[in-house]
């Protein structure tokens, strides 16, 4: 059975150790904490429908425990906001 939770924005709770980095990081708030079935702390994308597919929480995860399904625009909204700048 798969471990991978959500579908745009994918957390895999074989690899996540709950350390929340992910949920303080997102601007959107898609992110709550819980616990899986062995008791471990996990983060679970359960607003989704939320992301602005920023990309930030990929980059904050210490264990690449997430993954972003990609759609166009993407990596110019990332490499826009380390920047910090708009070349709009
Ligand atoms: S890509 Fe951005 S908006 Fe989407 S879940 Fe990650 S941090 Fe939140
Ligand atoms: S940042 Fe990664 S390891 Fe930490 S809670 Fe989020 S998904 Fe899990």
């Amino acid at each position: 059975m798969s471990k991978v939770h959500g579908y745009t924005v994918r957390v895999d709770w074989s690899v996540c150790y709950g350390c929340e980095k992910c949920v303080t990081a997102c601007p959107t708030d898609v992110f709550i904490m819980m616990t899986d079935t062995t008791g471990k702390a996990v983060a679970d994308p359960i607003r989704e429908a939320d992301c602005i597919l920023c990309l930030v929480c990929e980059i904050v995860c210490p264990v690449k425990a997430i993954y972003i399904e990609r759609k166009g625009g993407s990596e110019d909204t990332l490499q826009s906001l380390l920047q910090g700048t708009d070349e709009n």
